[in-house]
């Protein structure tokens, strides 16, 4: 008999890894049709699937076939999805995607990013974890909350900049969390007005690849060590940067076990890049095993590290073409917030509302100052009026604004290449930063 507590182990060993496989892949075949019906498709037994090095005997799943199968497939039948916690993800894959945990995982998931900023920091009680740029969504609204002895500040992404520094002058934070993208927003305003913000112990960056010229901007304004996470709403912290070595990232075993796979989805060998595939350890609630994350990386030899940590080690690779929008009065927004001006316009409160039945896939892409043009893969559900509200937005962004939508069969990204959501091809202030800092 398993102990199906090993999946809630903060710290696992390469032997509770194995062990918290066994069980995940062992239930999902039990209690999940999406994961039976595939394996069975697939003439594996899941019996034989006894470590991590037995993984790729399993087929990949990817998150449009897992969403498009609906969620009585994709549950586990012991759950009941209205006592589950749900997030929908932004996406930077193209493709959204609602995840369900349990209660249990989800204060789970919360407590494996805490104990990942320990890895690049000490904390002691109370701390102020201030969340730089978040969405209002599922819920979440308040800009202050407390859990015990930490209290948690949300700069939502639609408080005016000048509101967003002024609580941020009244905390004395501990840790600030947040995108890259909306950081440079936050640092180079600080900059521009001469304000000098408190310096928090850390800054950790997260969704984004963090850049060097975001790195060294953000190291000037707060005054503290910057480092990157590689978090997922489908995971939680997947791996954290090495205190020794900010070229390195260790994949936090607690939570997931992380593959690099070719084109075929057959394990690379250490050393080069890859897809990467994670396996969740503890969501029992909604199985993700083998499940693409869209990412590319290169997972190393494991070894015992510079900082003390004896583990594997990997870097994390991202495409070079993520780049702002440019307005037709020249002002830039970031990535983030352009994928936010598109997304707000669908009707997400309207019942019985389903993104993945209207819209499988979309990119937002800019050639021309006056325009976006959206490709999109329709899912059954779809009309032309969906984008009503969507051009609406934009001409709120500036009135010259246009859209184009374009309707296409495919939007996966070349062999090699990482998806982007937002496919900026103008030349702004922050790709021209990013070159001088690379040719430095
Ligand atoms: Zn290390």
């Amino acid at each position: 008999m398993l102990n199906a507590w090993t999946r809630f182990l903060p710290r696992k060993n390469k032997e509770d890894v194995d062990n918290a496989i066994r069980g995940i892949v062992s239930h999902a075949y039990k209690n999940v049709s999406f994961y039976r019906k595939y394996y069975n498709q697939f003439g594996v037994d899941h019996l034989n699937i006894r470590c991590a090095e037995d993984l790729p005997h399993l087929p990949i799943i990817n998150r449009l076939d897992m969403m498009t199968a609906g969620r009585a497939e994709y549950l586990s039948r012991d759950v009941s999805p209205d006592k589950l916690v749900i997030r929908h993800t932004t996406g930077t894959t193209g493709t959204p995607v609602t995840v369900y945990k349990s209660k249990m995982e989800e204060l789970f998931r919360k407590i494996t990013v805490v104990d990942a900023y320990r890895r690049n920091t000490s904390l002691t009680c109370p701390m102020t974890l201030v969340n730089v740029g978040p969405e209002r969504k599922d819920g979440s609204n308040k800009i202050v909350e407390k859990i015990g002895p930490i209290t948690i500040i949300k700069l939502f992404r639609d408080i005016p900049m000048g509101e967003q520094i002024s609580i941020l002058m009244s905390v004395k934070p501990t840790i600030m969390g947040g995108r890259p993208s909306v950081y440079w927003d936050l640092a180079k305003f600080l900059r521009e007005k001469d304000i000098v913000p408190p310096s928090p112990r850390l800054i950790t960056g997260g969704a984004e690849i963090l850049l060097p010229h975001v790195r060294k901007l953000l190291e000037d304004v707060f005054r503290c060590r910057v480092a990157d996470y590689y978090n997922s709403e489908e995971a939680g912290n997947l791996a954290w940067e090495c205190p020794a070595n900010p070229q390195l990232m260790h994949p936090n075993t607690a939570t997931a076990w992380i593959e690099a796979v070719d084109q075929q989805g057959i394990p690379v060998p250490a050393g080069n890049e890859g897809h990467l595939i994670i396996t969740n350890l503890y969501n029992y609630s909604m199985p993700f095993i083998r499940y693409d994350t869209g990412d590319r990386g290169i997972l190393l030899e494991t070894r015992k590290c510079q900082c003390g940590f004896n583990g594997p080690v990997m870097r994390l690779l991202e495409g070079r073409n993520e780049n702002y929008i440019v307005l037709p009065d020249g002002r830039e927004i970031s990535p983030r917030i352009m994928f936010n001006v598109v997304n707000t316009g669908f009707p997400h409160d309207k019942k019985g509302w389903n993104m993945i039945d209207a819209i499988r896939i979309f990119q937002i892409i800019q050639e021309f100052n006056d325009l976006i043009e959206i490709k999109v893969v329709p899912g059954p559900a779809y009309t032309d009026s969906l984008w009503q509200a969507v051009e609406e937005n934009l001409k709120i962004l500036h009135p010259a604004m246009r859209l184009k939508v374009s309707i296409v069969d495919d939007l996966r990204p070349e062999p090699g290449k990482k998806f982007h959501q937002v496919l900026g091809n103008l030349n702004s202030r922050w790709k021209r930063e990013r070159n001088d800092q690379e040719n430095k």
